[in-house]
Parts: structure tokens; C-alpha cells; sequence
């Protein structure tokens, strides 16, 4: 797909049909606005019919807009899956929440992503698409960006297609490109330590966040099966390593589910085991997965659980719950979706 493709790529691609340079940066701006192929006029008919099977479809498949401006999309791809992305709404821009996988392996018990595994990946293309397709949604053009942040915390465990995030994230960051920098990108995983160690060493710096949710190893079995194969003092280790090679401070996010991980007790555990690192914590209350029959902690417990992890002296804050009249939480929609369509 060409938007897999860096724009020197491009040219040498545009070459090799045998056409003229010129026609590499047509089609590159063409790309970059999310034009639909028969949009392009600047383009002979001849070449768009010898590109048809690379470019993208670039096609929002449903959109929902909820009351605090926060929108939900559905994009669909070449081979008909379907995935979602939520753009929020802030003071200081727009923030893409976007997919890196048709569905997820990694079994977390309270995601609706994960229900029926992990259908494929997403190229590092298609993860371009979502953000060029929101971009032209909200009125932006490439040097003027309606979407200046993103958190790759959709569908999917970036970490387990690890290749094409990476290239995603140099695609999406080039100066040739949308030039998002990577200060305003943040990677959220649930904490494949060989991968963080790797995401460091190949001098990237986008901001890491790790799906805790649990204060100690066996309790956070019982929530996310990856935590059987890493520890949380080696996710721990590795953050460290991140923080010394990038300068980015990491941060922890802690879902809040009712009665399972949400007392003063276990904020108090969360506060030693944070206590003097380089990061911050972000509570987020559970959103209600029918699948899954676990309810989110009651507002007034979770500003408690926030106070007690701010009075020993953590950086704290608890995510302002959006959208959640248009299905917010992750995978929500989209199995919405499906369930219609069958
Ligand atoms: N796989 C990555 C990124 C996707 S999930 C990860 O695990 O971090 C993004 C965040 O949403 C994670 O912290 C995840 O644990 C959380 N999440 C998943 N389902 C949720 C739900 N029903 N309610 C609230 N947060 C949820």
C-alpha cells in the first residue's frame, strides 16, 4: 500500500512505472490530504489505474459524535476489516486515539478488543490512513494540522506488531510528512519488556505509558495474561532504561474496576511501588464491556483513590471520562458494529 511508503520511495515507485517526478509529489500531497482516487485531478487516468491496487481506500466508515465533541470512527481497509479510532477534543489540540491491530491477542479480562483475538495487523500505512483520514475529517490540511497529538492506545498492542509501529511512527513524524512530533505521540502498551528495551535502542521518544492495573504480579495475572511472562519490577527496570536513553518520562495507567483493584489499601500499595520514579499515574475508571460484567469504580471512590495516591506525593491525575455516550472504551464500537452486521 502506498502509504506505506516514504516519500523518496514514492519516487523511485513513480519512476519505475515509468512516468515523470513530478507525478511522485502529486501524488504524495494527494496522499497526505486523504484524497479518495477519483478526487485527484491533478493525476492522468492512466496512472491512477496502474496505482488502484496500492492506494488507499480511505473510507470512514461511521462516525459518532458525542455531546463533548469527542467523535468515534470506524475506518475500513482494502480487505473489508473494520477498526476504530476516537478523536478527543482538547484546550491545548486534538487528540487521536488510534488502532495498531484488527482485534488484539494479548486477553486482558475487562477489553472488548481482545474478545475474539487478534484478526491481523495493521500496516504502518493503515495506521497513517486513520490519522490523515481524522486530519481531513476535521478540516486540517497537512501544514495545518487538526490533529496534533496521538495515543496508540485503540485497538491492538503496538508492542506485538512491533516492525510497523515503528515505521508508523518515523511515517507520521518526517518533516516531509504530517510532522507530528513524537513528544506529542504516546505509545501505551501492557508491557512487553524485551520490545520497550528495543523501542529505546532504536532512538525513538515518544511517550511511553504502561496498562498497569494491579498492584502486585498475581493480582494483575488474574486481569492481563502477559503479566505470567513479565514481572512488574523487570516492566519496571525497563522504564527506568527508557527514561536514561530518552530523556521521556513514562507514566502508569490504572484502570479502576469495582472491587477488584480500587481500595485505599491498593492505592497505598501503588504509591510504594511508584514512589521516587520519573512518572506519573493516570486512573481510569473501568468503561462497562457488556462481554465482560465488571463495572467501573463509582466516581466519588475514584477522586479518593486519586487523593490518597497525590497525598504520598505521586503525580496523579484521573482521565476525564469522554465519549462515553457513543461507546468510549476500547473495541466498544466496533463490536457494536459487527454484531450488526450479522
Ligand atoms: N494494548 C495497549 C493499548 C490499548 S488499550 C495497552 O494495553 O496499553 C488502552 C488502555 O485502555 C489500556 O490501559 C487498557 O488497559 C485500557 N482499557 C481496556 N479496556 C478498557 C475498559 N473497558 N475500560 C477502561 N479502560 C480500558
Amino acid at each position: 500500500m502506498l502509504l506505506d511508503l516514504t516519500k523518496s520511495e514514492i519516487k523511485t515507485f513513480v519512476e519505475e512505472l515509468g512516468e515523470k517526478a513530478f507525478r511522485a509529489n502529486q501524488l504524495y500531497d494527494a496522499l497526505l490530504q486523504a484524497k479518495k482516487l477519483d478526487e485527484i485531478t491533478t493525476l492522468p487516468k492512466s496512472l491512477k489505474e496502474k496505482i488502484k491496487s496500492e492506494y488507499p481506500s480511505f473510507c470512514i466508515y461511521k462516525k459518532l459524535v458525542s455531546k463533548d465533541g469527542t467523535c468515534k470512527y470506524i475506518f475500513k481497509f482494502l480487505d473489508g476489516e473494520i477498526i476504530e479510532g476516537v478523536l478527543m477534543k482538547y484546550k491545548y489540540g486534538n487528540t487521536l486515539c488510534l488502532s495498531t491491530q484488527v482485534g488484539c491477542r494479548m486477553g486482558c479480562s475487562f477489553c472488548a478488543s481482545t474478545l475474539n483475538g487478534l484478526k491481523r495487523n495493521l500496516s504502518a500505512g493503515e495506521m497513517l490512513e486513520q490519522v490523515l483520514l481524522v486530519n481531513r475529517d476535521q478540516g486540517g490540511e497537512p501544514d495545518r494540522r487538526a490533529v496534533t497529538n496521538l495515543v496508540l492506545m485503540g485497538m491492538g498492542e503496538p508492542l506485538d506488531n512491533f516492525e510497523n509501529v515503528c515505521k508508523f511512527l518515523s511515517l507520521v513524524s518526517s518533516e516531509e510528512g504530517l510532522n507530528i512530533s513524537q513528544r506529542n505521540i504516546t505509545l501505551s502498551t501492557c508491557g512487553i519488556v524485551p520490545k520497550i528495551y528495543e523501542l529505546a535502542d532504536r532512538g525513538f521518544s515518544v511517550n511511553l505509558t504502561i496498562s498497569l492495573h494491579a498492584t502486585n504480579d498475581e493480582e494483575r495475572k488474574k486481569l492481563m495474561p502477559i503479566a505470567n511472562a513479565f514481572s512488574i519490577q523487570e516492566i519496571i527496570k525497563a522504564c527506568k532504561y527508557y527514561f536514561e536513553k530518552t530523556g521521556r518520562r513514562f507514566a502508569f495507567e490504572y484502570t479502576l474496576v469495582a472491587g477488584v483493584n480500587d481500595s485505599l489499601h491498593e492505592a497505598d500499595k501503588l504509591a510504594e511501588l511508584l514512589k521516587g520514579l520519573p512518572c506519573f499515574v493516570n486512573l481510569i475508571p473501568l468503561n462497562y464491556v457488556q462481554e465482560r460484567g465488571m463495572r467501573g469504580t463509582e466516581i466519588k471512590k475514584a477522586y479518593a483513590f486519586l487523593e490518597r495516591l497525590t497525598s504520598k506525593g505521586l503525580n496523579a491525575t484521573k482521565r476525564r471520562t469522554m465519549g462515553a455516550d457513543i461507546g468510549g472504551a476500547c473495541g466498544q464500537l466496533r463490536s457494536q458494529v459487527l454484531k450488526e452486521e450479522a
